[in-house]
């Protein structure tokens, strides 16, 4: 099969052919109808996250927001057949351990990030070997096509898991979005259809537009003004009630903090690059006196993705206003690319391989 292989990192993806996977005893094979390029797939490429131990090697397939159909399943598999068309959440649990029996799989004791371990070669291929199966996929609902869905393996579902599960998002709340590539951008939208009051901030006009696209009320170039938390803090009248950085660099993180109201819940989602290696500092101080929440947020466990779907059902989430483009295996490497410059504006989905 056709697949994209990393050879060094920063260089161009080779495209090569490789085995095809064979389904273990618990996996399955899913054909891939789309898959979406993501800044995690940036990060892979670049070679980050040694601090995590997720530094990918030679050889290693990127590549974790696919949607298609299973063309194969193994023996002990019960629940998934051939031609079932679904998701693959990025973050595939073991389905055993403490954590995934009380349904919180994204945090898997023993976790696996598809695309970025050896055991667990990513979706920028015809194929991809899912592990786990039974535990593991999505079923998608009829009618949706998978490039629509291709999202919902990663940055849509995370921005939902962030601001439906893990914060207290309300009805007329103000929600700041600090970063809005493919993540932010879903999270203005899933917080607008919350019933949240949301303020987008980006460095680029073209994605503000995109973020007033999806319900954001306000917006704000962080270019333009010197004090985003302070422009945030004007627009709400004091702060903002949540705030989600969906980036990952010291700026974006430490201006959603500071753009809070006192008792205010900020979300962090966006996992950081080589200058920040993991730490951030953040305003300790102000924190402990206003009473500010910090919450990592991680993907989302596959149980709960019948919410988002009863909100696709009735076209009150949209997640495939959220993809920009389609794109073919040799185009991902452009893609990549265009990423090191903030320059792609929502998802881009392959949809030939
Ligand atoms: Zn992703
Ligand atoms: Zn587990």
């Amino acid at each position: 099969m056709r697949a994209a292989v990393l050879e060094e990192h920063g260089e161009p993806l080779s495209i090569e052919d490789v085995d095809a996977p064979e389904p273990a005893p618990t996996g399955a094979v899913v054909e891939l109808e789309a898959c979406g390029v993501c800044r995690s797939d940036w990060h892979g490429w670049q070679g980050d996250w040694g601090w995590l131990g997720l530094e990918t090697q030679p050889g290693q397939i990127l590549g974790h927001e696919p949607a298609g159909h299973v063309v194969a399943v193994g023996d002990e598999v019960e629940n998934v057949a051939e031609g079932d068309h679904v998701a693959v959440p990025f973050n595939l649990g073991d389905g055993t351990c403490p954590r995934c029996q009380r349904g919180r799989s994204n945090i898997c004791e023993n976790v696996m990030p598809l695309g970025f371990i050896e055991q667990a070669q990513g979706a920028f291929a015809e194929q991809v070997h899912v592990p786990v199966a039974d535990h593991n996929l999505v079923e998608l609902p009829d009618g949706v096509s998978s490039v629509d869905m291709a999202g919902l393996g990663c940055r849509f579902m995370t921005s939902f898991h962030a601001l439906a599960h893990r914060a207290d998002v309300g009805a007329g709340d103000w929600v700041s979005i600090h970063g809005c590539g493919g993540v932010g951008l879903s999270a203005v939208h899933i917080a607008d259809a919350l019933g949240a009051n949301v303020v987008a901030v980006d460095l680029k006009d073209e994605k503000l537009e995109k973020a007033e696209s999806l319900g954001a009320v306000e917006t704000i170039n962080a270019d333009d003004v010197g004090d985003v938390p302070g422009e945030v803090s004007a627009i709400t009248d004091g702060g903002a009630h949540v705030s989600m950085d969906a980036l990952g660099i010291a700026t974006t993180s430490q201006n959603s903090v500071s753009s809070l109201d006192a008792r205010g819940q900020h979300i962090q989602v966006g996992l950081t690059t080589q200058d920040e290696q993991g730490m951030i500092s953040l305003p300790s101080d102000a924190m402990v006196m206003q009473e500010i929440e910090f919450i990592g947020s991680l993907g989302m466990p596959p149980t709960r993705y019948d919410e988002i779907f009863r909100m696709v059902s009735t076209g009150k989430l949209e997640p495939e206003k959220v993809v920009s483009e389609t794109i073919g295996l040799e185009d991902v490497s452009d893609k990549l690319e265009s990423m090191t410059d903030f320059e792609t504006v929502g998802i881009p989905v392959i949809d030939e391989f």
